[in-house]
């Protein structure tokens, strides 16, 4: 099983009826298996925090819930974290946060265990898939017990590998009452204090549930003192051979007496896992008198492997193979509907018109990349709108720059709601674009407020953005079809001159849920200049034959945007 899958197998087999997510990678596998069960509603949350408040009142009615998210949801779900430790909860609670050490997809590297011990949630840590089916099943047991929300904390390389796992049955939990204590749930000040005053009881004893537990276990009599967790631990396995390893599953909050009699008896001890150095920092601070190597040690930003643990720690290379890997630079897909208004708004800048242009995570991230090359900033989910504001108030007065931000549909419903107030309540001059393709396709093409699908790929009512646009203050919107390229980019210069806040919304699904059109289209060898204009819409049907020096089309990879067709100033691209 894959290890988000089995992670969707374990709060099946815990009991769960309630499941809500925001599909960001590495997590998203983890609802798309929780979909299989029957026995769970299952539903897309518009961002991380509506879908652990949506988990938190599925608890307090009484029945066993689970939210997944990728490690940066899990500041926009940390307001509500913050609190719901202090008022604790009903029915077993977990969150699954996904790590993404070496960022193969994120924007940071972020580790998910400091908010832990800030809110002093519970983290458990899998290190293969039995173990994350294993531990999910025991967390909403641990939740319940504690009276805390248990994070199940998963890094790229464990939700996305595969080890088999032995399978149980699923245990019908008796639905809880309903919790409507006042006492516990409102957090005025004089219930807030209380509450924080027991917070540190209940920790304690989440505490000595772990130091009993078989999930931390000492392993080998070896002369090497190692602790490990999460699938740091197999690659530790892997160096490691002859060690005694402390195998720790529960990292927030540590079971100290249990490190403590472990650490003891070495002089030095080796402490391997994913991020940041947060058991090794934790266990100097026990200050056991033994010299504790931990990730510090590490080269940051490299994801964990039993390579990079050789290299660092016992200066080892990793055998090298001279095989020739060829480059793939990333893309937008052909027939992409975001390509043209990245094409646009590069042309816009190459006749010199200055942009300033903010964008969004999404795969509209790829519009940064050259040729298109239309993109300034790229920070987190909504930024590109908060900070156009701050940029277009304090460059409205130098006529030569313009704002545009860029975002998609999913953004829009995730964070972008409050940066169009802004815009609107503030007046700044700003050019919004939103990139609507029907669907979250980054992450594989889940349903959104604005697609009108839902989880189980039912329909419901999708977002009216104009209205929604109208209605918190927008005058002027504009919906394009980006198949017309040349309305696409008429529209784009005209709200350009507008000096207030204006959006145009670029709405065509995603190629891959719905090509354009049924045609594709060929290069006229007789007359192509070879000149390469239409290799700045960077797309990957296309290609320059050295030899005739003339562009050629796949036209297997050909969708028929007409992209091409449009850049190409001698009429050299016809259909085929
Ligand atoms: S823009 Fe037209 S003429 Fe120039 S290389 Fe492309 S197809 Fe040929
Ligand atoms: S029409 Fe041109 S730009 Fe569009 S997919 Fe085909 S080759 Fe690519």
């Amino acid at each position: 099983m894959l290890g988000n899958e089995a992670i969707a197998r374990g709060a099946w087999e815990a009991g769960a009826t309630f499941a809500s997510a925001y599909p960001g990678t590495p997590s998203t596998e983890v609802m798309e298996n929780l979909k299989k069960y029957e026995e769970l509603y299952v539903e897309w949350a518009p961002n991380e925090k509506v879908s652990l408040e949506a988990c938190f009142g599925a608890s307090l009615s009484g029945n066993r819930s689970i939210c997944s998210m990728k490690h940066v949801g899990l500041n926009v779900a940390a307001d509500v974290l913050q609190t719901m430790t202090y008022t604790g909860i009903n029915a077993g609670l977990v969150i699954v946060v996904a790590d993404d050490p070496g960022m193969h997809s994120s924007q940071n590297e972020q580790d998910t265990r400091y908010f832990a011990k800030m809110s002093r949630a519970i983290v458990l840590e899998p290190s293969d898939s039995q173990e994350a089916k294993d531990l999910t099943k025991w967390a909403f047991e641990v939740s319940e017990e504690t009276d805390l929300p248990v994070i199940i904390r998963s890094t790229t390389r464990l939700s996305h590998s595969s080890s088999i796992v032995e399978l149980e049955d699923r245990v019908e939990v008796l639905k809880k009452d309903i919790d409507k204590r006042p006492e516990k749930y409102i957090v005025l000040p004089a219930n807030a204090r209380r509450l924080r005053a027991n917070l540190d009881n209940k920790v304690k004893k989440a505490v000595s549930i772990f130091e009993k537990s078989n999930f931390n276990k000492i392993e080998g009599n070896g002369n090497t003192g190692v602790i490990a967790c999460g699938v740091a631990y197999e690659h530790a396995r892997e160096v490691f051979k002859y060690a005694s390893f402390l195998k720790l599953s529960t990292t927030y909050p540590l079971p100290k007496s249990l490190i403590s009699d472990f650490v003891r008896r070495f002089d030095r001890v080796y402490v391997i896992e994913e991020s940041d150095p947060f058991v090794a920092d934790e266990i100097r601070a026990m200050n056991l008198g033994v010299e504790i190597i931990g990730k510090e040690v590490f080269e940051p930003s490299l994801e964990m492997s039993p390579d990079l643990i050789r290299k660092t720690l016992f200066n080892v290379e990793a055998p090298k193979y001279d095989l020739p890997v060829l480059p793939r630079p990333p893309l937008f897909c052909a027939g992409c509907p975001h390509r043209g208004v990245y094409y646009a708004l590069n042309k816009i800048r190459m006749k010199k018109k200055d942009l300033y242009i903010t964008s969004d995570i999404g795969c509209y991230s790829l519009g940064a990349l050259k040729p298109l090359d239309a993109t300034d900033t790229i920070i987190c989910m909504g930024a590109s709108l908060g900070m156009a504001a701050g940029l277009a108030q304090n460059l409205k007065s130098d006529d030569g720059i313009k704002v545009v931000a860029t975002l998609g549909d999913s953004t829009f419903t995730h964070a972008g709601l409050p940066g169009i107030a802004e815009l609107a309540y503030n007046k700044a001059p700003v050019l919004v674009i939103i990139l609507d393709n029907r669907t979250t396709a980054m992450t594989g093409h889940q349903g959104n407020p604005m697609s009108g699908i839902r989880a189980r790929g039912d329909e419901t009512d999708p977002i009216k953005i104009k209205k929604v646009l109208k209605g918190l203050g927008i005058n002027h919107v504009k919906v394009v079809d980006p198949i017309d390229f040349k309305k696409l980019q008429k529209t784009i210069e005209k709200m350009l001159k507008l000096n207030e806040p204006c959006v145009i919304v670029s709405k065509r699904p995603c190629v891959l849920v719905e090509r354009a059109q049924n045609v594709k289209y060929t290069v006229d060898e007789e007359k192509c200049k070879g000149c390469k204009i239409c290799l700045n819409v960077a797309c990957p049907a296309m290609s320059f034959n050295k030899d005739i020096k003339k562009v050629k089309i796949r036209a297997d990879l050909c969708y028929g945007c007409r992209l091409c067709v449009d850049a190409c100033l001698h009429g050299a691209i016809k259909q085929l």
